[in-house]
């Protein structure tokens, strides 16, 4: 990857408009990032993407949007209570405070020594209700996935199926990262996209293969580069005592331990999560096997993928700069181009429409031309500054197409496309446009 290339991606988003400091205009509150107009098309479509590819298009997926916020005991049941901490160090000279498994012997600010770790729980708490008692104090979601486990047998029940299916859902989840950092990497406030898929626990492991296999395939479907993506499988001594596998799907993030960190993970569980809740809430919710007349508790396949290090990792993979710059036009004043790579299905903009000039002959028909493809697709549409410039600004947010109504087209009712990553142009009638960018569009 290029150097200082976080720096040049966190600009880019905040020049662009895809990503703000959050709260910023009060100093900012830190681990916490603001989706402005581009980046909230970004991740609305990552989001499309997973939910096209891993509950629309296979017949054993359903989806779900639980509560954030849930009963205290569902956190006691799941472990989070009692698990989920890091070790914290306080740097004895400077009072910084960092995750101990990030840093190493002496404080990275003043080179201080640490004190003795101390577990510290990241759940983040709030109070439910009017009377601030024990029983109203409750906490924000660390994970989505708690919410597919306690639905599990309503889930099961109302749509009638039958072993191995599967539970996908997206959403937000909180954690008290003690130290949040690289962009949106790291934050306190996320989105996670998360599947439980339930098995036969003579499955399992086939399907956790499966999904392993299934869910690379779905990165390297979006684009993401071959060397840009592995999978990082644990040995049995790292594992959790519940899991029988468990892989990290990890991406070239330019920060990571020697050049890699997680992205997704994908955990095969067994039965320990509903196992857990039938003990905690007394109630059977295994799965009633109609052919040998027995109750059974299912396993569990997990893979849980984050919004937010799928969008950086998006942008990552797709920056390219050009020195000198690509374009033959005359406009082009030879400065460094950046070109934003981002497959169409997650690109803000599929296209953008640009009249050669800004007179109304060919504002008005262009102006009419982007209102019928805005009734199917994000279209932008700019009508300032030399044709080459307007390129380039195209280019750098990722839009694949631009579109460019002539002089010509008011006679040949036709206009130039030009992609993106090759710039070759075709001239395609206008009455033919939708057809041909449905085409070139198609996820
Ligand atoms: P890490 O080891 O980096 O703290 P984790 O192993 O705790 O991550 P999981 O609990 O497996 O993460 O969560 C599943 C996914 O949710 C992660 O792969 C990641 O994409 C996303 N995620 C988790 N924590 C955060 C966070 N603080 N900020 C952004 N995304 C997160």
């Amino acid at each position: 990857m290029q150097e200082n290339i976080m720096e040049k991606i966190v600009s880019l988003a905040k020049r662009r408009g895809f990503v703000f400091q959050g709260s910023e205009l009060y100093g900012g509150l830190q681990g916490t990032w603001d989706y402005g107009p581009l980046g909230v098309l970004m991740k609305n479509n990552i989001k499309a993407a997973w939910w096209k590819k891993n509950i629309q298009e296979r017949g054993d997926m359903v989806g779900l949007d639980a509560a954030i916020l849930m009963n205290r005991k569902v956190w006691e049941a799941s472990g989070h209570t009692k698990f989920m901490f890091d070790d914290l160090v306080e740097c004895k000279a400077c009072h910084h405070r960092f995750r101990k498994d990030k840093v190493g012997p002496k404080c990275p600010d003043c080179g201080g020594d640490f004190s003795d770790a101390k577990p510290f729980n990241l759940m983040l708490e709030t109070v439910v209700g009017p009377v601030a008692s024990d029983d109203a104090k409750i906490f924000l979601r660390p994970e989505t996935a708690q919410g597919i486990f306690v639905d599990y047998q309503l889930i099961q029940e109302t749509t009638r199926r039958k072993l191995p299916f599967g539970v996908g859902q997206i959403g937000k989840s909180f954690r008290n990262e003690i130290t949040p950092g690289n962009f949106v990497f790291r934050v306190r406030e996320f989105e996670q996209m998360e599947i439980e898929y339930f098995c036969r626990p003579e499955e399992g492991m086939t399907k956790y293969e499966e999904w392993r296999q299934a869910r690379l395939a779905w990165w390297l479907g979006l684009g993401i580069k071959k060397d840009n993506i592995r999978f990082y499988e644990y040995k049995k001594e790292e594992l959790a005592h519940y899991s029988a596998g468990t892989t990290d799907v990890e991406f070239a993030f330019p920060f990571g331990k020697n050049g890699w960190d997680e992205l997704e993970g994908i955990a095969y569980r067994t039965d320990f999560d509903l196992k857990a809740h039938i003990n905690a809430s007394g109630q059977d919710i295994g799965y009633f096997d109609e052919e040998t007349k027995t109750k059974i508790v299912p396993h569990v396949v997990e893979p849980s993928a984050g919004v937010d290090r799928a969008f950086l990792a998006f942008m990552l993979n797709g920056y390219e700069e050009i020195a000198g710059g690509r374009s033959t036009t005359t406009e082009s004043n030879k400065e460094v181009e950046t070109v934003l790579h981002l497959h169409p299905a997650i690109a803000p903009y599929k296209a953008a429409v640009l009249p050669l000039s800004k007179k109304p002959e060919l504002s008005v028909p262009a102006k009419a031309l982007v209102a019928e493809l805005r009734k199917r697709w994000m279209v932008d549409y700019d009508e300032t500054s030399a044709i080459g410039r307007r390129y380039r600004r195209q280019d750098e947010i990722g839009t694949p197409y631009c579109i460019t109504f002539d002089f010509d087209s008011l006679e040949d009712k036709k206009v130039t496309v030009r992609d993106r990553d090759t710039m070759a142009q075709d001239r395609v009638a206008i009455a033919e446009l939708e057809a041909y960018l449905e085409e070139k569009l198609k996820y």
